[in-house]
């Protein structure tokens, strides 16, 4: 279908226009940082028919943030024309009934969508960015300070040469990750085969998850959640409402340290009667309790109820909840004992980044240093190698990688994850990427200008324009 279509050489490349990839170009276009982008060159890669939404709005659970969070760029009054035609949108007025409470995420991820394909639209036809849907991204080579991201779209394989690469294709769960935490905890480790990734579980309508697992709940196999986050309690509500009516009357949920409920304020906490720690757990900035690392909204109540009652929400499952932290052996014995045997451990311990193969020129694989929750990265998601050399013009902040808390912003202390969400990915995660791309790309245009050349080959459509030919402009050889 592709005739000789080799090269490509462009400023800066989006990998990925998920919520993180695009919360960057919502941004950059509310910013005005889009056209100095655009001048150098921007092409946006994804591997999806319609980009925007990644798989947020797959999730079959209830937002971890309101209604508010999502629509706070939508409404920004420099973006009125772009996202206008939202009005005329159901998905929008959804979410804005929900303002201040908690929608499904399914519902986010029509309203994301939309608001994805307008912005998108716009960009391509006013800015000359190109969008190079149905493209995989396969490998990446770093060369020179230089950049070649290989990509395939439909069996036609391309090389783009970018001086920056901005690069969020969501995360993975590595089991082997879990068995070895489980491992270095002294736990006794679940077989390989009897973890499940709650990423995918999450996704499952509740007749699927009883189609899979309705057979080992008729065996009496034990189920285990292990983590105790947002997407653990997410979990226990799901499998807990699927399989009550096949027989399911209980669940194991495995935890490191002890579970963390949000509040809005000391005030609040205390009034719920909940322990906290007043400096380790409260954000300075802030004031609220637990503001990074809480149970929020839907997996509040549900681990609230868990905590208060021992049951799983309204379902008449119980929930045996062991804390592995050392502080008390009996639940340590206990929780090691329930993973040697589980039938079903489903992980809920957190993303690592999902990522192409990383080589350099030379062709050695470059590996990714890797720290609590995500990336070793510095304020703009630049990651280090596993030398801890930086890798300048390489920016990474989605699912998976996360940015280290921003001080100026404020976290609890007692909090060593990673920040993701987004309201970040719409604001000041993909700010400060912005700057750092703008800056590189300032940087690498003026000792010298680089010289372009266009050697086109036949084409049938991908992409779709040819770009004009100025420095840094998507070159086609
Ligand atoms: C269960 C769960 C619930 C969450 N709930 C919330 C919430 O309520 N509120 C909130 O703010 N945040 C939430 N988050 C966090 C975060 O906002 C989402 O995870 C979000 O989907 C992350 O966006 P992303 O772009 O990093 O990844 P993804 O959503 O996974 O998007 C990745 C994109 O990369 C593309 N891609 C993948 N591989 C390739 C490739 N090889 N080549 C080219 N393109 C590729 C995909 O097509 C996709 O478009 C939640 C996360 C999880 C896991």
């Amino acid at each position: 279908m592709y005739g000789k279509f080799l090269e490509t050489t462009t400023g800066c490349v989006i990998g990925g226009a998920g919520p993180a990839g695009m919360g960057l170009l919502f941004n950059a276009l509310r910013t005005g940082a889009i056209a100095e982008l655009a001048q150098y060159g921007l092409i946006i890669v994804d591997a999806s028919a319609s980009p925007g939404v990644g798989r947020l709005g797959d999730y079959q659970i209830t937002a971890n943030s309101v209604g508010d969070v999502f629509l706070d760029c939508l409404r920004d009054p420099a973006m009125a024309d772009v996202f206008a035609p939202l009005q005329q949108s159901p998905a929008y007025w959804r979410i804005f009934h929900q303002a201040q409470q908690a929608p499904l995420l399914s519902e986010v991820g029509e309203l994301l969508l939309l608001a994805s394909q307008l912005v998108l639209d716009h960009i391509v036809a006013h800015y000359n960015v190109q969008l190079w849907s149905e493209t995989l991204i396969t490998e990446v080579i770093r060369d020179n300070d230089q950049y070649q991201v290989w990509v395939e779209h439909r069996g036609q394989v391309q090389r783009i040469r970018t001086g920056s690469l901005v690069l969020n294709l969501g995360g993975r769960q590595d089991p082997r990750c879990l068995v070895d935490g489980l491992k270095a905890q002294g736990l006794q480790a679940p077989a390989l085969a009897a973890v499940r990734s709650a990423d995918s579980l999450l996704r499952m309508s509740p007749a699927a998850l009883r189609e899979c697992f309705a057979p080992v709940v008729a065996r009496g196999g034990d189920f285990v959640v292990v983590g105790g986050s947002h997407s653990a309690f997410s979990m226990l509500e799901n499998i807990a409402s699927a399989l009550e009516p096949v027989g399911l009357q209980s669940v194991s949920l495995v935890h490191r340290s002890p579970i963390r409920l949000f509040y809005e304020s000391l005030e609040q906490a205390r009034a719920n009667g909940y322990e906290f720690d007043p400096v380790a757990d409260v954000c300075p900035i802030s004031g609220r309790v637990n503001r990074s690392g809480g149970l929020r909204y839907r997996a509040l109540d549900v681990g609230r109820q868990v905590l208060e009652r021992g049951y799983v929400g309204s379902t008449s499952v119980r929930a045996r909840l062991l804390l592995t932290d050392g502080s008390d052996p009996a639940q340590t014995e206990a929780a090691s004992q329930v993973l040697g045997n589980a039938a079903v451990v489903m992980q809920c311990t957190g993303y690592q980044p999902l990522l192409p193969v990383l080589r350099r020129g030379d062709g050695t694989v470059i590996t990714l240093r890797q720290v609590t929750g995500g990336l070793d990265s510095d304020a703009s998601g630049c990651p280090c190698d596993d030398q801890g050399r930086r890798l300048h013009g390489l920016h990474l902040f989605g699912l998976g990688s996360g940015l280290g808390v921003d001080p100026l912003l404020g976290s609890e202390p007692s909090f060593s994850g990673r920040i993701y969400g987004v309201w970040q990915f719409h604001h000041d995660a993909s700010r400060v990427v912005i700057d750092a791309v703008l800056q590189r790309l300032a940087d690498l245009a003026s000792p010298q200008p680089a010289i372009v050349h266009l050697e086109v080959g036949v084409t049938h459509g991908w992409p779709q324009e040819l770009p004009d030919p100025a420095w840094g402009k998507a070159v086609i050889r």
